[in-house]
């Protein structure tokens, strides 16, 4: 990727310490970071007038990209019940035959679609390390590779999560016939977060959940971490919650304080079930808290305690998870009609006193969050973070004729089809509007996973 142009430019309004300001400058540095932000600052004569209010950039704390290859695919019911473990079964269809070229091609055009929902950060959970049969491949990082070059290609930033995964169960030694690719020891996981780099790529380490790993090695883990967020799957599913209370005495949450040294690197995955002890037990650690309520809401997880996370002050960030939601606006949208439709109120997440903006409330939380979940000391507008930014399309039909003050909120509930006219990475400009480089590639390997599709 080359070096970006410096940037020099100018916003009738960006949002800034949790408020829009006026006529406001943005330079970027040659690294790709910014310099100086200045509001209340006429245009200078050399600077690009942006078209449109400006946000900061979005972290997507929690994507496995291979199943944008099932989005759309799993919404049919032919059986008494259908639920987490049988949307599982079926998702491992998909997970025991993707091949690296498909990844790329999968990724890259979901990366392009995130581009444009507004996310310039991504969180990749990645657990397809080997072939179907657990065979490492000749390049053992051939999968992750893909991953890194299908980021590149579009120009979102990658934050590597390479996946500890061991077993199929608490009380299992080993992994079931259709897990082995997903095969991996404390040493390989180490070597895979060494190995992770590219223009816009860091690495944290992931445990896929504390059912898939041993306590032994989760500590290893731990003890060996080098810097970088450290993310795990918990309490999304209350069968989860029980089979963890049976084998160690404790709930997922207690376990992982008392064995884990949960502490501000962790990010829990989900965490709908955490009880209120354990809600306060994550505000003491400084850990952070990833949602993900497109596909909570999709695979029937349950409602986490949304108002008791944010009055504990937890840093919350939100991910697209299984790939059915792809833009920010909409997780925050259903993060709060999950409540609402729960309590039978409105604006759930507001704070009349501080923030009566439901979706400023949450884009600020997400902010701070999602830059802990990337390993990012810092992120948005503001001097040393990267310059990300995104250009607001006030000529969507969804925004025409609305007041400044209140685009951030009709973003979130106005349900704008294209809330983007451009995306900025790093200083470069990364989004032009609507552009899916890679449709070709996936609609060509969607026919390949999914022979006799249209
Ligand atoms: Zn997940």
């Amino acid at each position: 990727m080359s070096r970006a142009e410096p940037a020099l430019l100018w916003a009738p309004q960006a949002w800034l310490g949790g408020r829009w300001l006026d006529s406001v400058v943005l330079q970027a540095a040659a690294n790709g970071h910014w310099l100086h932000i200045s509001p209340h600052t006429p245009c200078p004569a050399n600077a690009t007038r942006l078209p449109g209010p400006v946000l900061p950039g979005v972290v997507n704390a929690h994507s496995h990209a291979f199943q944008r290859a099932f989005v759309g695919l799993a919404e049919r019911r032919d059986g008494e019940r259908d639920d987490f473990w049988s949307w599982r079964d079926r998702m491992y269809g998909v997970a025991a035959r993707i091949t690296p070229e498909q990844l790329q091609a999968v990724a890259t055009h979901l990366y392009a679609e995130l581009l444009a929902g507004g996310y310039t950060q991504v969180c990749e959970f990645h657990y397809l390390h080997h072939q179907p049969n657990g065979q490492p491949y000749a390049e053992p990082a051939a999968m992750a590779n893909a991953l890194v070059a299908a980021a590149h290609h579009v120009g979102l930033g990658l934050t590597l999560l390479p996946v500890l995964y061991e077993r199929s169960g608490f009380d299992a030694t080993g992994l079931r016939d259709d897990q082995q690719r997903f095969a991996s020891r404390v040493p390989q996981v180490l070597a895979m977060q060494r190995a992770a780099r590219g223009p816009l790529v860091n690495s944290g380490l992931a445990v896929h959940s504390l059912r898939a790993a041993r306590a032994r090695s989760i500590q290893r883990l731990v003890g060996s971490a080098a810097a970088g967020p450290l993310h795990i799957h918990v309490s999304e599913q209350t069968a989860e919650v029980d089979d963890c209370m049976a084998n160690t005495g404790l709930r997922p949450i207690e376990w992982l304080a008392q064995h884990a040294g949960l502490d501000a690197r962790w990010q829990l995955i989900h965490a709908t079930h955490a009880t209120p002890q354990e809600i306060d037990v994550v505000a003491a650690s400084g850990a952070g808290v990833v949602l993900c309520p497109g596909t909570e809401a999709n695979l029937g997880d349950g409602l986490c305690d949304l108002p008791r996370w944010l009055a504990a002050g937890v840093p919350l960030s939100v991910g697209s998870d299984s790939q059915v939601t792809r833009d920010w606006p909409q997780e925050l949208r259903w993060l709060d009609y999950g409540q609402r439709l729960a309590l039978r109120r409105r604006n759930v997440a507001a704070a009349p006193a501080t923030q009566p903006s439901t979706a400023a409330r949450l884009f600020d939380a997400v902010q701070r969050g999602g830059a802990g979940a990337a390993g990012f000391p810092h992120w948005g507008l503001q001097a040393g973070a990267r310059a990300d930014l995104l250009v607001v399309n006030m000529a969507d039909a969804a925004l025409l004729g609305l007041p400044t003050s209140h685009v951030l909120d009709a973003l979130v509930f106005a349900s704008p089809a294209l809330p983007f006219t451009a995306v900025m990475v790093a200083g470069r400009w990364v989004h032009p509007v609507a552009r899916m480089p890679a449709a070709t590639a996936f609609k060509a390997t969607m026919r390949d996973l999914w022979p006799g599709s249209a």
